[in-house]
C-alpha cells in the first residue's frame, strides 16, 4: 500500500505561540509548554490546540505518516516539535529553508512571504506521490500550487479557542478529502467543501 502523508503546518494550525509576558507566572496547564530557542530573548509560551493527541493517535491508527512543514525558522520549529511530537514518529521535517520567498510591499516596506511549493520537498521523500499527501495549513496564501492537496485549518487556532473541536474531526475530514478526490463520479469542476464542515 502506498504511504499517505499528513503534512502539518505548526503555527495557528496545531499551536499558538507568543513571547511570554515576564510579569505573569508560568502556567502548569497540560495544554501549555514553554520553549526558549536561542534566537529569542524570552521564553515562548506555546498553547496546544485541543484534541491534538487524539487526532494524531487516530491518524496513526489509520496508517497515516507525518511530515512537518513550517515556514518558521528551523531552530524555532525544532524546539516546538521536540515537545509536541515527542512520542510521535515524523518521517521528515521541513522548515523555512524549504519554502520559496516572495517579496511584497507593506506600507512602503519590503516584506517576504514564505510559500510552500510541493516540488520543493517531494525530491527529498523517496517514492513520494503528491496525490497521497494532504497539507494541513491555516493559511491558503502559503500554498501557491497544489491547492487540491490542501486542507485549510479552520478556524486558525489562538490560545482563546480552548473549546475548539476541529482536531477531533480532522481525521475524518482527511479521509473524506482523499475519498472525494479519488472518486471517478465527480463533475470536473467539483471542489470538495469538507474544509468548512468541521466548525
Ligand atoms: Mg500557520
Amino acid at each position: 500500500m502506498t504511504d499517505k502523508y499528513a503534512i502539518w503546518d505548526i503555527d495557528e494550525t496545531l499551536i499558538s505561540a507568543s513571547i511570554k509576558d515576564i510579569s505573569t507566572p508560568f502556567l502548569t496547564d497540560p495544554n501549555v509548554f514553554y520553549i526558549q530557542p536561542i534566537i529569542y530573548p524570552s521564553p515562548v509560551e506555546i498553547w496546544i490546540r485541543k484534541h491534538f493527541h487524539e487526532c494524531i493517535n487516530s491518524l496513526k491508527m489509520k496508517g497515516y505518516k507525518f511530515i512537518i512543514w513550517s515556514a518558521g525558522e528551523e531552530t524555532y520549529v525544532k524546539a516546538i516539535i521536540s515537545v509536541l511530537f515527542k512520542n510521535v514518529e515524523i518521517t521528515h521535517l521541513f522548515t523555512r529553508e524549504h519554502t520559496t520567498k516572495y517579496p511584497y510591499t507593506d506600507n512602503g516596506r519590503t516584506e517576504y512571504e514564505y510559500v510552500k511549493i510541493l516540488k520543493n520537498i517531494e525530491q527529498h521523500i523517496p517514492g513520494f506521490k503528491r496525490e497521497n499527501c494532504r497539507l494541513i495549513d491555516d493559511n491558503p496564501c502559503h500554498i501557491k500550487e497544489g491547492q487540491e492537496h490542501l486542507i485549510i485549518t479552520c478556524p486558525k487556532f489562538s490560545r482563546k479557542d480552548t473549546e475548539c473541536s476541529y482536531l477531533r474531526n480532522l481525521p475524518d475530514i482527511i479521509d473524506a478529502h482523499f475519498s472525494l478526490k479519488s472518486s471517478t463520479n465527480l463533475p470536473v469542476d467539483f471542489k470538495p467543501s469538507v474544509n468548512n464542515q468541521a466548525l
